[in-house]
């Protein structure tokens, strides 16, 4: 493997993402190319960037996912590398390989693994090999009814019948009993079809109480991996996280390990490098099985920055370039506890329905054990071409409960007004006892969940808001700050 240095990267993203591998490239003295779509010109990935180019009209199709156009722009500027980030082209073979044919570095595994890992299917047939636990069911694709009856049946409801080509929750459903299966069956393939222009789709056993738990592995092209532990994403909504954090309050130190072996053993399967994390759903007895494995970097990727001290972009990097990696797994340690909130444009008393709107208050938090990765600013609107993702609020602690006040200091300090956001729903769950004793499931939000629940008065809150109260007269007292300024911000915040 020849080493080839990277000097300019084109970021195929927007938001968020855009601007946390720009930050990496930076501190690496690489140059830094943004594209952008028409209704992203104020966006700040744009303004980040050394040089930007406009790639297109709003649709992603036009714009973020227009392969000719940003390969186009790649030769224009003198580009080596592109950074994909994730979701538009980040899992599309068809163009890592027309990076690579056009003599560009992808910033990311061979087209090889990505098609593989795309499909349910064929990643289930190639793991199997390996002695990676899955979960009970077929590894073909079903389209006969009677076969799908049969299969349902032999595995025991509830079954779960999923898209083989599927992603984001979608292409998903739960069969409770025979009498069901045929109607679900022609419901999950037309969905299927619909979104992913693919019916094939698979029966597995439904695990009813389930953490997702998933695995984050670092591979070299000189065939090492090794594996940063797990981040536990089971606090989702619609069958998408929304909370996440690492290390996971559910595993032994054996557990992990044989996790962790699992994971290197897909890896393995798809002769993986790069970033890439492999997915397990892990059931009331802590078994775990292989969902699925994401062959890029992951929204959450943060919290295993925090607890591993590794920088997963420059590692992305520097893998691209054909460098060994420059530790091995006996190097590695978790220190501390990292927690992610995931800050969606979306109406948590409305059934989480994604809002467009213009952030008229735009102040997000700070100070100790405190990140924010965000893709906005105060006075723009979130468009409604894309994710409604705002930002990534992620903190930091010694141990979990430090990370889980700091959470909710941080989020207390974070004003957004304009748009609804997941952030009170976040609170909501971080103060939930379930939460708190670490018993909690993927199924969080409808087991505990109800909208009037945002409007209880919160007892922590109330703790901080008498502190808060108590040391503003104590400095009146002193002739410090009067009473009249001192006005409780505890309470004010987030009320809009
Ligand atoms: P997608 O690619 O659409 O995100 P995944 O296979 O990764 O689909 O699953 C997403 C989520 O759906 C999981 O995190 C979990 O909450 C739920 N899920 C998937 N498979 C099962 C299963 N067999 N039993 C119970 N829940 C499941």
């Amino acid at each position: 493997m020849k080493r080839r240095e990277i000097k300019k990267i084109l970021i195929a993203n927007r938001g968020e993402i855009a601007i946390r591998i720009m930050r990496t490239a930076r501190e690496m003295k690489i140059q830094t190319v943004a594209i952008f779509s028409e209704a992203d010109k104020q966006a700040p990935h744009v303004a980040f960037a050394d040089e930007a180019i406009c790639v297109g009209p709003a649709p992603s199709a036009q714009s973020y996912l227009n392969i000719e156009k940003i390969i186009s722009v790649c030769k224009e500027l003198n580009v080596d590398a592109i950074h994909p980030g994730y979701g538009f082209l980040s899992e599309n073979p068809i163009f890592a390989k027309k990076v690579e044919e056009n003599g560009l570095i992808f910033i990311g595994p061979s087209a090889h693994a990505i098609e593989i890992m795309g499909d349910k299917l064929a990643a289930k047939n190639a793991v199997s090999q390996y002695n990676v636990p899955m979960v009970p069911g077929v590894n073909h694709a079903i389209v006969d009814l009677e076969e799908a009856k049969a299969t349902a049946k032999e595995i025991g409801f509830p079954v779960l019948i999923k898209a083989s080509a599927g992603g984001g929750g979608k292409g998903m459903r739960v069969v409770d009993s025979a009498d069901d299966i045929e109607e679900q069956m022609q419901r999950a393939m037309s969905e299927a079809e619909s979104a992913f222009g693919n019916k094939s789709v698979f029966i597995e056993k439904f695990i009813t109480s389930p953490r997702h738990i998933e695995i984050q592995i670092l591979g070299d092209q000189h065939g090492n991996i090794v594996h940063l532990y797990e981040r536990d994403c089971s606090i989702q909504r619609r069958h998408q996280k929304v909370i996440e954090e690492a290390p996971s309050s559910l595993l032994s130190e054996e557990k992990r390990k044989a996790m962790g072996k699992a994971a290197i053993g897909v890896a393995k399967a798809c002769d993986y490098y790069g970033a890439g994390t492999v997915e397990f759903i892990v059931d009331e007895n802590v078994d775990f099985f292989f969902l699925e494995m994401n062959t890029r970097l992951q929204v959450e990727h943060p919290v295993t920055e925090e607890i591993t001290g590794i920088d997963l972009v420059r590692e992305q990097i520097r893998i691209a370039e054909g460098e060994p990696l420059s530790f091995q797994q006996k190097d590695l340690k978790i220190k501390g506890h990292a927690m992610e909130v995931r800050v969606y444009a979306e109406n948590p008393r409305e059934n989480f329905l994604p809002e467009t709107g213009t952030l008229q208050t735009y102040a997000p938090p700070q100070g100790p054990g405190v990140r924010v990765d965000d893709g906005f600013k105060e006075g723009l609107t979130i468009p409604i071409y894309y994710d409604p993702m705002i930002a990534k609020l992620i903190t930091y602690g010694a141990n979990r409960e430090q990370a889980r006040v700091r959470m909710l200091r941080a989020i207390d300090e974070y004003q957004i007004t304009g748009v609804s956001t997941t952030l009170e729903f976040c609170a909501f769950a971080l103060r939930h006892d379930a939460f708190i004793s670490g018993k909690f499931d993927t199924n969080f939000v409808e087991k505990y969940f109800r909208p009037e629940l945002l409007d209880e008065d919160d007892p922590e809150e109330e703790e901080l808001a008498i502190a808060f109260a108590a040391q503003m007269l104590a400095q009146a007292n002193k002739g410090g700050i009067p009473l009249s300024q001192g006005e409780n911000k505890w309470k004010l915040r987030n009320r809009d």
